[in-house]
């Protein structure tokens, strides 16, 4: 992969810079900003060299123009962060962006509105993608992919441009990719994974592939109660994905085959429904009532988790262990993050993966310096693990 420097000269050329800059919103306000802060170095190195950088990124999934999906919060937050004026585009590759282009001076940054706004960003169809991946590329004499969130899409600022201009990877991507490197080649032993999230069938793919390199597997979140489910265990209302029990019961049986430890929890906090004001219990993972639904892992499960962590020379966190974002379901994510703070000084490699693992992490003020390394992308870094060749990644070779 090409970094900046195999560029060459950049004083004075326009520079299309790929960021990931979908930050959580909460009527406006950026919650987490963690995603615009690991885009800046790329930014004020591109600045510094006296590139003219224009700035692009997704936020949210917006059909069409969506003000209240604008990225103009996110230029305000970028610009402070830079310590560096930003100037806002009114469009992505329209009247207003051409004008903010054509104007830009060496070394100073502007940012287009929302990708997304544009049909051509995620088409399929070429008929629609062609002609937008040849507006963005109008609009730069180089390219920078520093997206890493976005590098597994086959999108038209991810795939189209790369494809017309000369380009290199950011020193977001390079940094995310040699980090999943060093976990899928040679991790050193015992390699602990933690998985939780919503969905069990967004982390299939990623768990046959970690069955054949991880010594451990500790699964929370969601996704634990269709592993439960497969069991035979009742879990009354929580989140199961039915069409998926089968895949479950293979993945237990290749694990019990394969010798990796896979542990579930033992216990839950259950409430009537994910509320922030819902009365909870904590209730042995057997004596799951048929009317409850469990939001979180128990004290105990924390308790065996924090104990299969405390060896651990790798570990790769994704996903987190109950709706953290209500304070009643908090807790498991917070033992499993402090059990990996733990592990800090221990001199092991530990990685949180996941857009919104991170964002959890973060939220409990944690130093970031307890981890080894808080990755960007969170369905980017499971299909890397995976082994699955990433079209942004492609798109640069
Ligand atoms: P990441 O973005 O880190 O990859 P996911 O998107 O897979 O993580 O999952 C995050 C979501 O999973 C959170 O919004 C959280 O509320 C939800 N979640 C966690 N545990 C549960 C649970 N027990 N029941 C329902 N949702 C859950
Ligand atoms: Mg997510």
């Amino acid at each position: 992969m090409r970094s900046l420097a195999d560029l060459g000269e950049l004083a004075g050329r326009r520079v299309l810079v790929r960021s990931d800059l979908n930050v959580p919103l909460d009527d406006g306000t950026i919650t987490d900003d963690g995603r615009i802060r690991a885009s800046a170095p790329t930014i004020r190195q591109l600045a510094a060299e006296g590139a003219r950088v224009i700035v692009c990124s997704h936020l949210g999934r917006p059909r069409g123009v969506d003000p209240s999906l604008s990225l103009v919060p996110v230029g305000r937050r970028l610009a402070e962060l830079l310590g560096h004026p930003v100037v806002q585009a009114q469009d992505v590759v329209g009247p207003s962006a051409t004008a903010v282009v054509a104007a830009l001076g060496d070394g100073a940054v502007a940012l287009l509105e929302n990708l997304r706004f544009e049909p051509g960003e995620t088409a399929s169809d070429a008929a629609l993608s062609e002609p937008f991946a040849d507006a963005l590329a109008a609009l730069c004499d180089l390219y920078v992919e520093d997206a890493f969130g976005a590098v597994h899409r086959a999108h038209a600022s991810t795939v189209g441009v790369p494809a017309r201009r000369p380009h290199a990877a950011g020193q977001l991507v390079q940094a995310e990719v040699a980090v999943l490197r060093r976990l899928t080649e040679h991790p050193q032993r015992p390699y602990v994974v933690v998985l939780g999230g919503s969905k069990v069938s967004d982390k299939l793919g990623v768990l046959d592939h970690l069955l054949t390199v991880a010594d451990r597997i500790l699964i929370g979140g969601g996704m634990c109660f269709t592993f439960l489910a497969a069991q035979g265990v009742e879990v009354g209302r929580s989140l199961v994905q039915r069409d998926r029990i089968a895949d479950c019961q293979r993945v237990l049986a290749a694990a019990a085959e394969r010798r990796v430890e896979l542990l579930l929890p033992v216990d839950a906090v259950i409430a009537d429904q994910a509320d922030a004001t819902a009365t909870t219990e904590v209730v042995d993972i057997t004596a799951l009532p048929a009317d409850r639904m469990g939001l979180d892992i128990g004290p105990r499960t924390v308790e065996l988790f924090a104990g299969r962590l405390a060896d651990a020379r790798t570990v790769f966190w994704n996903g987190p262990m109950g709706v953290f974002e209500l304070p009643p379901f908090a807790a498991g994510t917070q033992g499993v993050a402090e059990a990996l703070a733990a592990l800090q000084p221990t001199g092991a490699f530990t990685v949180v993966g996941g857009g919104d693992s991170a964002a959890a992490v973060r939220g409990l003020g944690l130093p970031e310096t307890s981890f080894s390394h808080l990755s960007t992308g969170g369905g980017a870094s499971l299909d890397f693990l995976e082994g699955a060749r990433l079209p942004g990644l492609v798109a640069l070779d």
